[in-house]
């Protein structure tokens, strides 16, 4: 029987509570419902409970609940609502093995006409459930281990179905083995062989990784190895080093592999085998995240997130873009989102005027910068690296008004960020635009929020 809890998470009328205590007949483990424990702790119930202080109210509620379930094994049913909060997804991950139960929205429909709950729109009952699911569904992708319709099962048979998918492993042992046979043949540090070859047995482990090629400089999988530590969850991050994304996507069926990483050259030619890409990700033409669930990939990208969210705060009217790869097209949408009046210039004015296409934005020369008396200045290009330790633009140009966000983060004091010190301008550092877009990619890819301040201290 299971070392972890069984965490039961879904819609309302999917049966999480049935399952519940389905599940406990069977394995004699305890049975905790999160709403029956809100029920006692208030001495109210559900509908009441909204009543008297409404959704939010509940939902604070239902946090101190959860936060006090302890983390021996067990078998939790949640509200339907539980995954809202990354918070509680945090504590429902840890040492758990959780289940999103789905069924069709007519036969939710049928189950939750014979209860009292609470409608969440005041919508009509089919309509709601379009309406929250859509709102929930990639909540729920996030934060689930593995997927169960109930659509035409008893509560017995989906125990039934839960208990066997845990006994047999969430893979396939010579497909996971066969899998990790193969990275541990690209250059991978020799400490990363020895952990693969140790892990390639056990079924019971998640997968992640970095995709790409070269992919071996990413500092992702000390991070997430880190984090997974961190919230007890029982996964490993490696560098999947790889030339044809659709060839390596096609060979994770029955791996047990849940999330990529995505970086150079794949973010746009992995699109076309990807089930689903989110709209952010479409409008910018790349995908840097994909999160894989029983067999369905879901396409993101947070690289835009990286660089808009260091940009709070920041005013003014014009944004100049230096260069105009992946980087910079997520740079664009991002400045655009923040009301910036988006310039690109690039070294070769085609490939600028090819990305303006979609946001209408100005384009130039590198020489150019002047021309836009620009208040924040971008640099996408991979001049300033270690390997290239240039300026991808003359010190000259810089003001002390400007603000300069360089996203090269190897070093972390690029030649532009000195320059653009030495001449007053305030200054943001690539290292800034990789944690924002991993503390994402990681509430993608596990439901989990991880503090900012954790990120910066791991990486310095
Ligand atoms: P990319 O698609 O290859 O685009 C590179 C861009 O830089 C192109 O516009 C290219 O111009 C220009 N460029 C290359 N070498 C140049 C040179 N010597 N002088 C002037 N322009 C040059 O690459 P990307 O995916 O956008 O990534 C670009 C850089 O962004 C990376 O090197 C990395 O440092 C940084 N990055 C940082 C993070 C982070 O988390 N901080 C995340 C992603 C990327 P042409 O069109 O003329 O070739």
């Amino acid at each position: 029987m299971a070392r972890r809890r069984i965490v039961l998470i879904g819609y309302r009328g999917t049966g999480k509570s049935s399952i519940g205590k389905a599940l406990s007949s069977i394995t004699g483990q305890v049975h905790i419902d999160t709403d029956q424990l809100i029920e006692d702790a208030t001495g109210k119930k559900i509908p009441e409970i909204f009543e008297s202080e409404g959704e939010a109210g509940f939902r604070e509620i239902e946090q101190h609940v959860i936060a006090r379930i302890p983390s021996g094994a067990g078998i939790i049913s949640t509200g339907g609502g539980a995954v809202l909060h990354p918070e509680n997804v945090r504590m429902l991950r840890m040492n758990s093995f959780v289940v999103l139960l789905t069924s069709k929205n007519e036969v939710i429909a049928r189950r939750i006409a014979k209860t009292s709950r609470p409608s969440l729109t005041g919508q009509p009952p089919e309509k709601e459930i379009d309406t929250v699911l859509e709102e929930r569904m990639p909540l729920y992708r996030s934060a689930a281990d593995f997927v169960i319709n109930t659509s035409s099962t008893s509560a017995k048979q989906a125990a039934s179905l839960i208990l066997d998918k845990i006994t047999r492993g969430i893979c396939l042992p010579e497909k996971r083995k066969s899998l990790l046979a193969g990275v541990i043949k690209t250059p991978v540090p020799d400490r990363e062989k020895v952990h693969l070859k140790k892990i390639s047995g056990d079924t019971d482990y998640y997968l992640y990784g970095i995709l790409g090629h070269p992919a071996m400089h990413s500092k992702s999988p000390v991070i997430y190895n880190h984090l997974f530590a961190d919230y007890g969850m029982p996964a490993h991050y490696t560098w999947f080093e790889q030339k044809d994304p659709g060839v390596f996507l096609s060979s994770l069926t029955g791996t047990g592999v849940r999330g990529l990483s995505v970086t150079i050259p794949h973010k746009e030619t992995i699109i076309p085998h990807l089930d689903e890409i989110k709209h952010d990700a479409e409008n910018i033409g790349a995908v840097n995240t994909v999160l894989i669930l029983e067999d369905e990939k879901f396409g993101f990208n947070t690289d835009w997130k990286g660089i808009y969210r260091p940009l709070e705060g920041t005013e003014g009217d014009t944004a100049v873009i230096l260069g105009a790869g992946g980087a910079a097209a997520a740079a664009v949408y991002a400045v655009s989102m923040r009301g910036f009046r988006p310039v690109i210039l690039n070294r070769s004015p085609e490939r600028a005027k090819s990305l303006a296409r979609k946001s209408g934005a100005e384009t130039g020369t590198l020489d150019q910068v002047e021309k836009f008396s620009p208040d924040l200045i971008i640099n996408t290009t991979p001049v300033g690296m270690s390997s290239n330790p240039h300026l991808p633009i003359p010190a000259s140009v810089l003001k002390p008004e400007m603000k300069v966000f360089d996203l090269v983060y190897t070093p972390r004091d690029t030649p532009l960020l000195q320059a653009a010190l030495q001449a007053g301008c305030s200054v943001i550092p690539g290292t800034e635009m990789f944690i924002h877009q991993l503390a994402e990619q990681f509430r993608i890819l596990t439901g989990i929020d991880t503090p900012i301040i954790r990120l910066r201290e791991m990486l310095s």
